[in-house]
């Protein structure tokens, strides 16, 4: 196991902390497709959304595993919502900005961002450009010693509610495809920045995805993240981290769904004893329990190499493949041993079938997951 006493010590804190104030709110939040702003600032508050961070801009000076332990203990939350949103503030939005980023950058973004003070998104998707990011068409333009930015995102995790959004801009020509990428800074209160529209889900329910437009919105040099024209190779060493802890939290809920699935499996009876009891479901259970600990054990073997600064582009691609995977076959399975009480909005289950979906689309598909693997472990 790649976890010390001290990550275990963290755990029990941050899985107190999620019983007490985070596990009763959630059927309260899943319907009003929101959870309040408040909860940035008290994970602020507790360190927990620096955790990895260097204590010189507030963190907690941890490894790797320490945010991996606050990503599964957040899929207890009873709202997969709340664990995205965190993830996207402290693990996909702000690692760039520890990274590449300027002091300024660091003073300005990161700080409050590990505060809880100002929240975070990633702007990568647009309406015709998603798995093809190298096509994105949100353009930065040079006028009078300015940027000027027109264009749209879409799907963006926590777009309603940030204060600042880490941008993906073509400042090339259309044809310098990823060479002509850069990525920017842009605070939210600039004029010409819209929240185009919240959108409604199959899940996710409390965490908020908007449509954001960007209509002439100025900024200067010093909103630039990194080199102009690196920004799409910046990103790609984002997404491999955000794939990553991804994986990670979402194995970490399949083990949650297994466990509360088990535990009905014991009491629930039918045809005079536990529908646990029956062979084929039985079966089924054990077949759960193998994949996702085989899955589990093969996150933590690549984040291990994460953390030692390596960079093992097709094994996070293979953990985000493998974990859709199990995600997949352990929300259907869970569901089905639930009988009808799986069908029921009330059921965490059910919850868990709609949230659990996303892991094979965000962060780039199942699809694109293949053409990694096959381009860079297989030579194809
Ligand atoms: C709830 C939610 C939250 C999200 N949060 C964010 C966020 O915070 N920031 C952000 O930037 N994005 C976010 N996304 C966007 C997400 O990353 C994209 O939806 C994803 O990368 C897929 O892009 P797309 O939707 O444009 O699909 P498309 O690229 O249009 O793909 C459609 C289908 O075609 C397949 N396909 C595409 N290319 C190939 C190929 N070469 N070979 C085979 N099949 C292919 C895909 O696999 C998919 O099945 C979010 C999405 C959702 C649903």
């Amino acid at each position: 196991m790649p976890f010390t006493a001290e990550h275990d010590a963290l755990r029990e804190t941050i899985r107190d902390f999620v019983a007490k104030e985070l596990r009763p709110h959630a059927e309260e939040w899943e319907a009003a497709e929101w959870f309040p702003d408040s909860v940035f600032r008290r994970m602020g508050e507790l360190g927990l959304l620096g955790l990895r961070y260097p204590e010189k801009y507030g963190g907690q000076g941890g490894d790797y595993f320490s945010a991996l332990v606050l990503a599964e203990e957040m899929a207890r939350c009873g709202s997969g919502g709340v664990g995205m949103a965190i993830s996207v503030q402290s693990e996909m939005a702000t690692p760039p900005i520890l990274k590449f980023g300027t002091e300024e950058q660091k003073q300005k973004y990161l700080v409050p961002a590990i505060k809880g003070e100002k929240i975070a998104s990633l702007g990568i998707t647009e309406p015709d450009a998603g798995s093809d990011v190298a096509n994105i068409r949100t353009r930065a333009e040079r006028v009078d010693g300015h940027w000027r930015i027109n264009g749209s995102k879409l799907y963006i995790t926590n777009g309603v509610r940030c204060d600042f959004i880490l941008l993906v801009c073509r400042t090339g020509k259309p044809e310098d495809g990823a060479h002509g990428i850069t990525l920017f800074l842009v605070d939210k209160n600039l004029p010409g920045f819209e929240v185009s529209r919240k959108l409604k889900k199959l899940g996710m329910y409390s965490s908020d995805t908007a449509e954001l437009s960007f209509n002439n919105v100025e900024v200067g040099d010093d909103a630039v993240l990194g080199e102009i024209g690196q920004g799409f190779y910046n990103l790609m060493w984002e997404l491999q981290g955000e794939r990553l802890i991804g994986a990670a939290g979402s194995i970490a809920g399949a083990e949650v769904a297994f466990e509360e699935t088990l535990k009905w499996c014991k009491e629930r009876e039918a045809f005079g004893r536990p529908i646990g009891k029956f062979q084929v479901n039985r079966h089924k259970l054990a077949d759960l329990y193998t994949e996702i600990t085989v899955a589990k054990n093969f996150v933590y073997s690549v984040a291990e190499k994460w953390n030692r600064q390596e960079y093992p582009v097709a094994e996070i691609s293979m953990t985000k493949l493998v974990v859709g995977r199990v995600t997949s076959l352990v929300a259907d399975t869970c569901l089905q041993l639930y009988g009808g009480m799986g069908y029921m909005a009330e059921t965490g289950i059910s919850r868990y079938f709609r949230d659990s979906r996303l892991i094979r689309i965000g962060a780039g598909t199942d699809e694109v997951m293949k053409e990694i693997i096959a381009k860079t472990a297989l030579g194809l």
